[in-house]
């Protein structure tokens, strides 16, 4: 009876979060829309029916739930919401694409097929790069597979809870290393700082919950402050006749993090916690761009801004679409305050990102911007010669930075990613115009080729049809356009030039009587060489002993490879059992003893006892890093199959490494010996070395000593923080 009671329950918990659901979708759903969004989420109740998270719920609460995310949090139509409720069906049911296909159309099959898809991205050991490729590839065949899957992400890491710790840190390494940027090159900042937070959550459950806490008691003060700020803004605001709203919030707990860890300043420091936004509602068009700078002028008359400051991307807006307009202002008591201007619908695109940009198209003078980034993408995948470490450095530099914007003599604005090089200018004009490039001129003065182009520079280019390009304009590029131009003009050249090697290989096979189609991959692998290119450039150019190919067997006119010996890929070093000389570390590594490995503790972050730890297996050996190392998040996304699990087991009595930062008034002598002595002489403890230097009554140290475990090192961060003249003490992160 009980149990009974319980499906009833449940059965009513599911019909709740679908009428929730129902309830974010628009009114003018169309009949057909309402009949297959039912049929869609009666086919998902059904086939989940026997499956349950992790956390004990019905399973079929999260398809319903990534469904109202792409809704209510994305703006997605009823399209995504079909998919959404089917995204886990054919993963993990019997259900086949053709069911879905017969049932719901080609369009869902697809975006469904490309959802199953990166779901095995997100469990496989593949490289990060290969991972990138795949969800950039079905970015580009429907952008609704990567929004959906963003709120697939965001559900997941919202109720990563349940999970075990290892899984966490590698979905949060994943999320903030792949779909953190990518939320954030779609515009969606509530995402992407959603994705940070929660990966900060995981990474540093500390620091998180030091700021969230520190948030909540200081936001009655804060509060005052925002009002205070906003009054004389209200009076004036109020006289221009535009319906506005003013908001003052705070900034992210991952961008707190960051300023308290890059700036290396306490939370009660930073001044800028929060922002002020003023949002005019006003017709769409021309007035809104008249409405912002009109509020801009109040803001200003009121406060001081810092010119500096000033971010206009009303009138440029950034290649993801936000439109804002941002101020620094000196506020009450001399603090900076940001204020941010912008119109109900700038603040939807940039509250919503790309589907809010879709809804508003042909509004703005920017509806190009996503189809000029998808081109971009798809530019990037097509580029077939570069590896998979480059295809990753391009993708960030290309598709995640912000912008240059630098002009042609004409006038022309041309948009590249920050970074980009004269050279690369050259070549987004014209393939040939960057491969004749002689010259560069940044107004009227000749630059090299390598000049990092600065916003509004006017750029002239001239070029000579002698010109040509060579290796080393690889490195004076940042775009992939560039580089894959650079390198196929290169191949071709190779090309060129190789065909005098493989006539020298023809003639030399054909005295020796052996057929040069059978034999030819023979001897690239023979000596060593990726491809015949390669092999015909070297003999071109004599690096090639061709006699050695008399040390090959000939079998029926074919060359013969001597048998490789065995290559094995790299084992995890073991130590022989019984080794006495390794000390017992109190170190669990994948759940056996420490002692099993020869391992080291990772002198980029300095491991000491009580830190959350893993361990990374590589050609080296094995070493043990800080779940904070700022090495973590691209390992662990990277090489996730080279990741175990580490743990401490106990304390012991050994000793270890630990750097501390150390800042404050420097007042002679005294402040070092008062650190000194309280170290050794109060504390107890090793110094191995200390670095001062002292500048305008300032100091700044770093010390490196010898701590048993987390707890004394909090001891003395605690200790120094307390001594005379000492401001600031922390630990180095790597
Ligand atoms: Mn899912």
């Amino acid at each position: 009876m009980e149990e009974l009671i319980d499906i009833e329950k449940e059965r009513q918990l599911i019909q709740r979060a679908y009428r929730n659901l129902l309830k974010t979708l628009k009114s003018d759903l169309t009949n057909d829309d309402r009949t297959q969004i039912r049929l869609a989420y009666e086919l998902a109740v059904d086939a989940h029916s026997k499956q349950r998270r992790k956390s004990g719920e019905p399973y079929i609460l999260h398809p319903i739930e990534v469904a109202r995310i792409c809704t209510e949090e994305i703006g997605l139509g009823p399209t995504a919401v079909i998919c959404a409720l089917l995204h886990d069906v054919v993963e993990d049911t019997d259900i086949t694409l053709a069911e879905i296909n017969e049932k719901f159309g080609l369009r869902v099959a697809t975006i469904v097929d490309g959802l199953t898809k990166l779901d095995g991205v997100y469990d496989s050991d593949n490289p990060q790069a290969e991972n990138f490729k795949k969800v950039l590839s079905t970015l580009v065949d429907d952008v609704r597979v990567v929004l959906i899957k963003m709120a697939d992400r965001l559900h997941n890491m919202r109720t990563l809870g349940s999970m075990p710790r290892h899984k966490q840190l590698k979905i949060a390494a994943e999320t903030s290393v792949i779909y953190a940027p990518l939320a954030h090159r779609l515009g969606l900042y509530n995402i992407k700082s959603e994705f940070q937070d929660l990966s900060l959550k995981i990474n540093e459950p500390e620091l998180y919950n030091e700021i969230i806490e520190k948030l909540t008691v200081t936001k009655a003060e804060r509060d005052r402050y925002i009002n205070d700020f906003i009054k004389p803004l209200t009076y004036e605001l109020d006289e221009i006749e535009v319906p506005y709203r003013i908001t003052g919030r705070p900034k992210s707990i991952s961008s707190i993090a960051n300023k308290i860890k890059t700036k290396q300043v306490p939370f009660e420091e930073i001044y800028d916690l929060f922002a002020v936004r003023i949002i005019v509602d006003t017709e769409e068009g021309r007035k809104e761009k008249l409405a912002c700078w009109q509020v801009y002028s109040i803001v200003t008359d009121v406060y001081k801004p810092i010119p500096e400051r000033l971010k206009d991307w009303v009138t440029t807006p950034k290649s993801n679409g936000y439109e804002s307009l941002h101020t620094t202002v000196i506020g009450i008591g001399g603090k900076y305050v940001e204020v941010q201007i912008r119109s109900e619908r700038m603040d939807e695109i940039a509250e919503r990102g790309f589907a809010a940009h879709w809804k508003y198209k042909g509004v703005s003078n920017q509806q190009d911007v996503y189809d000029a980034w998808l081109d971009s993408v798809r530019e990037l995948l097509e580029d077939q010669n570069g590896d998979a470490i480059e295809f990753l450095q391009d993708f960030k530099t290309n598709l995640f930075n912000e912008e240059v914007y630098a002009y042609t003599p004409k006038g022309d604005m041309i948009i590249l990613p920050k970074g980009a090089t004269a050279l690369d200018f050259a070549f987004s004009i014209h393939t040939d115009v960057g491969y004749h490039c002689m010259a560069i001129k940044v107004e009227n003065k000749l630059v090299p080729m390598s000049y990092k182009l600065q916003n509004g520079d006017q750029i002239s280019i001239i070029t000579n049809k002698n010109q040509k390009p060579n290796e080393d304009w690889l490195k004076m590029v940042v775009t992939g356009k560039a580089r894959s131009k650079i390198r196929s003009a290169l191949k071709e050249d190779l090309k060129k030039q190789g065909l005098i090697g493989k006539e020298m290989l023809e003639r030399k096979l054909e005295n020796m009587k052996i057929d040069f189609d059978e034999s030819v991959d023979t001897l690239v692998k023979f000596y060593g060489f990726q491809n015949r290119l390669d092999l015909y450039y070297a003999i071109t150019i004599n690096q090639v002993d061709l006699l050695l190919i008399k040390q090959l067997k000939v079998d029926n006119k074919k060359l013969i490879l001597p048998e490789p010996e065995h290559v094995t890929d790299f084992n995890i070093p073991v130590s022989p059992k019984n080794n006495l000389a390794i000390s017992k570390a109190g170190l669990l590594i994948g759940g056996d003893p420490a002692e099993k490995y020869q391992y080291s503790l990772a002198n980029c972050c300095n491991p000491v006892q009580g830190d959350d730890i893993f361990a990374y297996v590589s050609m080296g050996g094995m070493k043990i890093h800080r779940n904070n190392c700022p090495n973590a998040a691209n390992l662990m996304s990277s090489y996730s199959h080279r990741i175990l699990k580490a743990e401490w087991e106990n304390k012991t009595n050994n000793n270890f490494v630990t750097e501390l930062m150390i800042s404050g008034i420097d007042d002679g002598p005294g402040v070092i010996e008062r650190l000194t002595t309280t170290i050794s002489s109060n504390l107890g403890l090793n110094i191995r070395s200390f670095n001062i230097k002292g500048e305008g009554g300032y100091f700044e140290g770093k010390i490196s000593l010898m701590v048993l475990n987390t707890d004394q090192l909090q001891v003395v961060i605690r200790t120094l923080k307390a001594l005379k003249n000492v401001s600031n003490v922390t630990r180095m992160e790597g």
